[in-house]
């Protein structure tokens, strides 16, 4: 098996034998013509099959270590697919600090068709396995919490699932393959379905809506299968060309991404204007040692505290490479404040339960030189000290 810088460099090669095409052709067609009666191309309709989608989808199994995998219209359509899974009166465990999208995906909507959720501290494996009832079906985690960064104890979770029976679910959208392969947590333990919004470091470019689900055992992955047919939330042959293209560079990418970010943490926390920063790659936060343990880096995204409500807007105002826009991973360098975008749609006691205060600010590094964002955003502080 080719290392995973060759699997990503390489994704999607070798689709094409009419031509040799190195880059997978984008396969615009909604339908597939027959060659007779009772025969088919292996493709019949867009919706069930295209050869692009194909061509990301043996990628990302490839580089998971999956059996199959499936890409969809967004990360919450590849979400909402996999919770279809789940039949009315059952129950999940989630993560507190998950993306606010999945709050109000299971919140607001699954909630309606009986399907509920009871969240649980992403630190706390003994609150996850209290939290188990008969009717749980899942437990489902982020490689790291959103926007604290704390780091979950992904193989004592992947076990306790096992023990208990239950599937084990991990959007890994925070750290991706590169860092992190959660079907294989090592012992034999692993998540039974990984799931990515790839419109942050898979596509990486800020450019495009995609999402990705791998699966490890075949007789799930053709649930998943069927369930991605039938509910039609797919991925159009474009975007899934544009993914392609992105996971090429992946691992140039987050080297760069995250040599960046745990410079710009360092400087942070040098800085009278900021009272906190989390970030796991910093050798004194809580969860630095953990996630070593099960991943092989940190990501590229951090937070921090700042003193008042005014230096949060006269920051995100100041700066002028770094852009305010919601979103992460790609390789323009975003600035958010979490309370206000990402986690408006939290109650303010929730938000301020997973630190998520007015004051915190989230920064997603991109590949731009460091020393061009640390000026960025020394400017910003000091035009109004
Ligand atoms: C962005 C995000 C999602 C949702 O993905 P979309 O592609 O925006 O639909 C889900 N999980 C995490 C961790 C995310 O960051």
């Amino acid at each position: 098996m080719p290392q995973l810088a060759t699997l990503l460099a390489q994704a999607g090669r070798q689709t094409d034998p009419l031509t040799g095409a190195i880059s997978t052709p984008i396969y615009q067609t909604a339908t597939f013509a027959h060659p007779a009666v009772g025969e088919s191309t292996g493709f019949d309709y867009t919706r069930s099959a295209n050869p692009t989608r194909k061509a990301l989808e043996d990628a990302m199994t490839a580089i998971e270590g999956g059996v199959a995998s499936f890409a969809f219209a967004s990360g919450l359509a590849a979400l909402s697919t996999l919770i279809c899974l789940f039949n009315q009166g059952d129950h999940l465990v989630v993560a507190e600090g998950s993306y606010g999208g999945t709050y109000r995906l299971l919140d607001q909507v699954f909630a309606r068709f009986g399907i509920s959720a009871t969240y649980v501290p992403v630190t706390d494996t003994a609150a996850f396995a209290a939290a188990i009832r008969p009717n749980t079906r899942a437990l489902l985690v982020e490689s790291l919490s959103n926007p604290c960064l704390a780091v979950p104890d992904l193989p004592a979770l992947a076990q306790l699932a096992r023990d208990n029976d239950k599937l084990f679910i991990v959007d890994n959208t925070f750290l991706t393959p590169y860092w992190l392969r959660p079907l294989d947590l090592g012992d034999g333990l692993g998540a039974d379905i990984v799931v990515h919004s790839a419109s942050k470091f898979l596509a990486g470019h800020n450019d495009t809506i995609a999402g990705i689900v791998s699966v490890r055992d075949p007789a799930l992955a053709e649930r998943v299968g069927y369930l991605q047919n039938a509910v039609g939330a797919v991925l159009a042959p474009q975007d899934a060309w544009l993914t392609l293209r992105g996971l090429k560079t992946l691992a140039l990418r987050l080297d760069a991404q995250q040599r960046s970010t745990l410079a710009i943490a360092r400087w942070l926390q040098t800085q009278p204007q900021v009272k906190h920063v989390y970030y796991p790659g910093l050798e004194d936060d809580p969860g630095h040692a953990r996630l070593q343990t099960f991943a092989s880096g940190f990501g590229s995204v951090l937070s921090f505290e700042l003193a008042d409500n005014a230096a949060v807007a006269r920051l995100v105002e100041g700066v002028k490479l770094i852009a305010f826009a919601e979103s992460l991973g790609g390789v323009e360098s975003l600035i958010t404040i979490p309370a206000v975008q990402t986690h408006a749609n939290l109650s303010a006691e929730e938000r301020l339960r997973l630190g998520v205060t007015d004051t915190l600010v989230r920064l997603s590094l991109g590949i731009e030189n460091a020393d061009d964002l640390i000026t960025d955003i020394a400017t910003a502080f000091s035009l109004h000290k």
